[in-house]
């Protein structure tokens, strides 16, 4: 664990923060939470090979591209990272959009899973990295029995990969407890704002 450190340089880019954790911690909602609440912070939008869920808006929640697309921008060198999530469809940043976020100077946020956060973490060594942890693992099984979203099957490969994410903590400079979605927000937009 290393001291949380601005990635200030002195073209005076702003800070990159990272923020994963074990999947259905609310990692979404508090990046809803930020995205509504202080419009200020730039929000990546990642690529994804997985198809929208109800309510979901191609450019605003992800940009659902088609497995052909998605190789496109592997080989184009056009992502930041990207993963296999839940063995089941590929996730990736962007990298264009981050750089040029950061370049004005706008607090920047990625909410991506842990394999992308340590790829970031080689690339990007002076971004922060936030871990969002639940309050307890009991809490953590009600979110995602609760979101009812998933398929027994989806549910218990996502436990067992949560399981792992857990134990990842200490690699993070810092954690938030996600008692309450609106706290956690803020508490990782004061993070960004402390420079
Ligand atoms: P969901 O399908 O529930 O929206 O997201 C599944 C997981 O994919 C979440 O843990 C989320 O953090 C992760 N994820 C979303 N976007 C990205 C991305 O761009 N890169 C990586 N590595 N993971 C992502």
């Amino acid at each position: 664990m290393t001291d949380a450190q601005p990635a200030s340089t002195p073209e005076r880019r702003s800070r990159l923060v990272v923020l994963a954790g074990p999947t259905a911690v609310g990692k979404g909602t508090v990046a809803d939470d930020v995205r509504r609440n202080h419009p200020d912070v730039w929000i990546s939008v990642s690529a994804t090979t997985r198809p929208p869920r109800p309510g979901e808006v191609n450019g605003v929640h992800y940009w659902f591209v088609s497995d052909e697309e998605f190789d496109r921008m592997i080989a184009e060198d056009d992502l930041l990272e990207w993963a296999v999530v839940h063995k089941a469809a590929r996730y990736g940043t962007p990298r264009q959009p981050v750089d040029l976020a950061l370049a004005s100077g706008r607090p920047a946020m990625l909410e991506i899973d842990l394999q992308g956060a340590r790829q970031v973490r080689t690339t990007m060594p002076d971004a922060l990295f936030v871990f969002l942890k639940p309050p307890s693992w009991d809490e953590l099984v009600r979110r995602l029995v609760g979101r009812g979203t998933e398929t027994e099957e989806e549910r218990t490969r996502r436990l067992d990969t949560a399981r792992e994410e857990l134990a990842a903590e200490p690699e993070f400079d810092v954690t938030i407890v996600n008692h309450e979605v609106h706290a956690a927000a803020d508490q990782l937009v004061s993070l960004m704002m402390l420079d």
